[in-house]
């Protein structure tokens, strides 16, 4: 069985009725490309860390186009189909032609899914059934609070109660998933409360909170900080105990929080809880240094540990470590490296790029990138079981003990 993702394109922030105020999107300058891992080594910058990370769309596709490309995909699998999502840079409300689209689509009588709506376009409660009655069956929808007036105050939804009411007609039917960018302050406290009770007594399946970033240590790595001035946000202990909270009042309702954290299967990094599997990994017996952010250090450090003592794991002033960019690493004190230094698989860095500036001081310094993975965000593991979480995490770690045996110094 095959699963297809039928991409209609458009422009964040644009194609979905104006910037919400939180969106990292908002103010996104022409920032020259970052580098990446998939950068060839003698270009800075490539399709992904130049167009991708910068959603570089041009606008909605056209029905047609959307409509031929999907038959055209169809023609070349000879599988059925078990799913098909509906994705884009722009929100599927907005699509113009969202109910021929749907129609299109249902046709294939596979479940639907929907990857991201903010449901701002939805304008009729009709819409609800609509979906129902053809095929929709599990659908992540950002609410930011069940209060009416802050969904129009801060994501600028010109017709809240009837998104409210179509949230509301979906979570009794289908699967829903919620979430919710936390602006301290605003949606946090009583508000949230609020929220999370009204999706547990309609039935939604979770909600995703979203810790909200507002400047480049938090992770905006488009030049667009603050996203909001003035706007306090929350630190990733505070964020991480708010989760727990929340959690702990509404049992019926997924809670989970990025950058921190999944209380049902205790990731990010659950296996440092399990001796069992850590003695799986390899015995470290090589010395590098493991450049990292912030908030994923002191775990990454705890479970190398248990694996030998030759890793150093050093953060930079990032929260999370996949946005870590150049900027990080030259902020670096670099007569703490080893000889061999370990990026995260994901760095917005262009390898050439990393070892120069992180050889400045004389010493010749090898950079190599560690795994993906290695472990399971909110957004990831909402899906899966905690021994899912688990094969993940003992795969990324043993693959990064791996790289540092390879390219460590010896001793
Ligand atoms: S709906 Fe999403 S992409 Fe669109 S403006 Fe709001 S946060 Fe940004």
């Amino acid at each position: 069985m095959a699963q297809l993702t039928v991409d209609i394109g458009g422009r964040p922030g644009i194609d979905c009725r104006g910037f919400c105020e939180y969106c990292y999107f908002k103010r996104v300058k022409e920032v020259p490309p970052l580098g990446c891992q998939y950068c060839l080594p003698f270009k800075k910058g490539c399709d992904y860390c130049s167009r991708s990370v910068q959603e570089h769309y041009s606008g909605f596709k056209s029905f047609r186009d959307v409509a031929d490309d999907t038959l055209a995909r169809l023609n070349t699998m000879n599988e059925d189909i078990s799913r098909v999502t509906i994705s884009g840079g722009g929100d599927p409300s907005c699509y113009p032609q969202f109910g021929d689209l749907i129609e299109l689509l249902s046709s294939m009588e596979a479940p639907l899914h929907i990857g991201y709506t903010s449901g701002k376009g939805f304008d009729s409660p009709k819409i609800a059934k609509f979906l129902i009655d053809n095929q929709m069956s599990e659908l992540s929808f950002t609410v930011f609070s069940v209060n009416p007036l802050l969904r129009k105050r801060y994501m600028h939804d010109p017709s809240p109660e009837v998104s409210l009411s179509i949230l509301d007609e979906l979570c009794g039917a289908i699967d829903v998933y919620a979430a919710a960018v936390v602006l301290p302050g605003i949606n946090d406290g009583e508000q949230l409360m609020e929220t999370c009770q009204w999706l547990e007594e309609r039935g939604a399946k979770g909600i995703i909170l979203m810790r909200f970033a507002n400047s480049r240590e938090n992770g905006l790595i488009l030049g667009n900080e603050p996203v909001i001035r003035g706007q306090r946000v929350h630190t990733p202990e505070e964020f991480r105990d708010l989760v727990t909270d929340m959690a702990g009042c509404f049992p019926q309702l997924k809670i989970s929080g990025t950058p921190l954290w999944d209380p049902q299967i205790g990731s990010p990094f659950t296996i440092r809880h399990e001796p069992d599997l850590i003695e799986k990994l390899p015995w470290i017996t090589r010395r590098a240094s493991i450049i990292t952010g912030s908030v994923a250090a002191p775990f990454i450090r705890e479970i190398l540990l248990q694996c030998g003592g030759g890793a150093t794991v050093i953060p930079v002033k990032k929260d999370i470590a996949c946005l870590i960019t150049i900027e990080d690493l030259k902020d670096l004190n670099l007569a703490r490296l080893e000889k061999t230094v370990i990026i995260p698989g994901r760095a917005f860095v262009h390898d050439r790029e990393a070892s120069v500036v992180l050889s400045a001081d004389g010493v010749e310094r090898m950079v190599v990138r560690g795994p993906e993975m290695l472990t399971a965000d909110a957004e990831t593991s909402m899906g899966m079981t905690r021994n899912e979480v688990l094969s993940l995490e003992l795969e990324g770690f043993a693959d990064l003990i791996r790289t540092i045996n390879q390219y460590g110094q010896p001793g």
